[in-house]
């Protein structure tokens, strides 16, 4: 809660504590009430307040999109140690933006990567699109409408694809607690398995990397060896897992063969 009063009121913890005899008029308290009973009811912090952290921005949010998630910043790194190590421009792809976080704390790392962010839901393309014109990185970030590729032209090849798709299995108990209940299902369910949106963006990598092309998914605690043995399947190579900082398996990452 104080983190609430915090940013609603745009005073640090410090000021609110030491100015203990500040009384809130009367509309002040009615907001404060209401900000209170939205969060006794569930709704998590960031879509209260509009915006969240991620990497080193700060983006709106809102209920069209997935609120960021900590572990997610993992993905932004693999691709920018893969950046680094091209050091060249790089072309990006970043399938299923939701609020644009991973496409927008890439750019924001380096001028040398030119994203293009997709996703299917217009209501998460328009937060995205905002977040790319506060954070000043609208020059560098394009976006477009569609299932994972069908946003595409086919031709468009790529050396860093990087996708969190929704992965959480249908019947999962996860989707009914917490902040989940108040996020777009479609950004956390396939409503099946919880690996056909990986099946996709992983089998389809082939026509939209370039040779030698580096290809990275956030996937669920449980389904590493799944995703490695997608990656196998369509004969990428260079394969790794990577553990979030809670020490997970958190993401796999191949390669086009060059
Ligand atoms: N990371 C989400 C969660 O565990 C799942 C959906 C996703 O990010 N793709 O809550």
């Amino acid at each position: 809660m104080a983190y609430l009063l915090e940013k609603h009121y745009q005073l640090p913890r410090s000021a609110l504590l030491s100015r203990d005899d500040m009384s809130l008029n009367e509309l002040a308290l009615q907001e404060w009430e209401g900000i209170v009973s939205r969060r006794v009811g569930g709704e998590p912090i960031a879509y209260i307040l509009g915006k969240k952290g991620f990497h080193n921005i700060e983006l709106l949010v809102a209920p069209g999109v997935l609120i960021p998630r900590p572990e997610t910043e993992l993905l932004v790194d693999i691709a920018l140690a893969e950046i680094a190590k091209l050091n060249k421009y790089t072309k990006v792809l970043d399938l299923g933006t939701g609020s644009g976080a991973i496409a927008l704390a890439i750019a924001n790392e380096t001028p040398l990567a030119s994203v293009i962010a997709t996703d299917q839901s217009s209501e998460a393309l328009a937060i995205a699109k905002q977040n790319s014109q506060l954070l000043n990185l609208h020059n560098q970030v394009a976006f477009a409408q569609g299932s994972w590729y069908e946003a595409l032209d086919q031709q468009n090849q790529f050396d860093v694809i990087i996708s969190n798709p929704p992965y959480i299995a249908n019947q999962d108990p996860h989707l009914t607690i917490g902040d989940l209940r108040f996020e777009p299902s479609s950004a956390l369910t396939d409503h099946a398995s919880g690996l056909s949106c990986l099946e996709i963006i992983i089998s389809g990598a082939d026509m939209h990397l370039k040779s030698g092309g580096l290809i990275a998914v956030e996937h669920g605690f449980d389904q590493s060896e799944a995703v490695v043995k997608l990656m196998q399947a369509t004969d990428l190579t260079d394969i790794h897992v990577h553990l979030d900082l809670a020490g997970h398996c958190r993401a796999v990452s191949g390669r086009k063969r060059p």
